[in-house]
């Protein structure tokens, strides 16, 4: 079990339900998982952190014995969510193999810094949700107080982030943000939760292969024996055998090319993308030297930089046009707002003075 992060089996497959809700639940469903054979470690939550009191708050450290037996009959390692010292130690008793902190932990740095304290000198696998709110500095701290005491078997959870608003996703994945996480620690293993990303069974599929398609290490996924009737994020969970059929209808693909003609092609591809990239640089810069000529001319006339209809009418021209070439709204309104953000600032440095009050 020390290996499970290093050397690690792709994809890890994590599966259990949101909670142990009573032994027979939670013995019943690890066998059934483990029928599958699309199990590397059984989860469940025993304590839960749950937005408002009065829902299910975790069955608590009698559910431990439970995890021992799944253990003992299924051979299956067991993780858990602990949210303090006295979860770790707990868990610790009880030989619980793998933790993992959940999402409304890795926001406060003190209880992450208890629970790393809690861990010195012991060395155990250990996984860390990202934080409610996107904040990837957030998350990178979270692994360096686990480093720091000289944990080294570390993974990270990608369950997506809070937000207001319509909503698909109960989590928005921002896929950039983990993206963002890989970059800064790429030896760091990368686990999607598309459960909690998504919230809701039907696009559990699509969210799994996506993560595959960005090369994510594993997979956590909650499974419940009777989703409906679950003491926790029902909507969400899924049998063990539908489970194993998602498992089962995953492209998994290499993370490179085989053919080498076809490698060729590839990398020509590329090629002219590089290119594309550098008349893009080309392009806005030439688009800001514009924009600092503009501000220039709105100083010496005493002009705002901000005029509502001038950018309403370059949202709307964008907008139009990116539909006629296959860009989605989200993406042109998002590019556009970036240039004419950048714009008014180049255009405030020309317009800016050195008056301090
Ligand atoms: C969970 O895994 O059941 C859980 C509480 O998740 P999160 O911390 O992502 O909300
Ligand atoms: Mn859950």
């Amino acid at each position: 079990m020390t290996t499970i992060f290093e050397n690690i089996k792709r994809p890890l497959l994590i599966a259990g339900p949101c909670s142990a809700e009573t032994e027979v639940q939670v013995l019943e469903t690890a066998t059934r998982l483990s029928n599958t054979g699309k199990i590397d470690l059984f989860r469940a939550g025993i304590w839960k952190p749950r937005t408002r009191p009065g829902s299910f708050e975790g069955i608590g450290a009698r559910g431990l014995p439970w995890l021992q037996r799944v253990k003992e009959e299924t051979g299956l390692p067991v993780c858990t969510e602990v949210a303090n010292a006295s979860h770790v130690e707990m868990c610790l008793e009880f030989g619980i193999d793998v933790l993992w902190i959940g999402a409304r932990t890795t926001v406060n740095p003190f209880t992450v810094q208890e629970i790393a304290d809690a861990l010195k000198g012991i060395d155990i696998p250990i996984m860390i949700k990202n934080p409610i709110n996107p904040d990837l500095a957030l998350w990178l701290g979270g692994v360096e107080r686990l480093r720091n005491v000289g944990l080294k078997q570390i993974a990270a959870i990608h369950r997506g982030f809070s937000f207001s608003g319509e909503k698909i996703f109960r989590n928005r994945p921002q896929w950039q943000i983990a993206i963002d996480f890989r970059q800064e620690m790429p030896d760091v293993a990368m686990i999607n939760d598309p459960s909690h990303i998504c919230g809701r069974r039907d696009l559990l599929l699509s969210v799994a292969q996506k993560a595959m398609d960005l090369n994510y290490d594993g997979l956590m996924l909650e499974s419940h024996i009777s989703p409906d009737e679950a003491w926790s994020d029902a909507a969400q969970q899924i049998t063990p055998e539908v489970y194993g059929e998602l498992i089962e209808a995953l492209v998994l693909r290499k993370e490179t090319f085989d053919n080498p003609q076809v490698l060729t092609v590839f990398e020509q591809l590329r090629k002219q993308i590089d290119l594309i990239d550098d008349e893009m640089i080309h392009i806005l810069a030439s688009r800001m030297k514009i924009s600092r000529e503009i501000g220039q001319y709105k100083k010496d006339n005493n002009v705002t930089i901000l005029q509502n209809s001038r950018w309403k009418e370059i949202l709307d021209k964008f907008l139009l046009k990116g539909s006629q070439h296959e860009l989605s709204e989200e993406f042109v309104t998002r590019f556009i707002k970036a240039i004419h953000d950048e714009s008014i600032s180049q255009q405030e440095k020309v317009m800016g003075d050195d008056r301090v009050i």
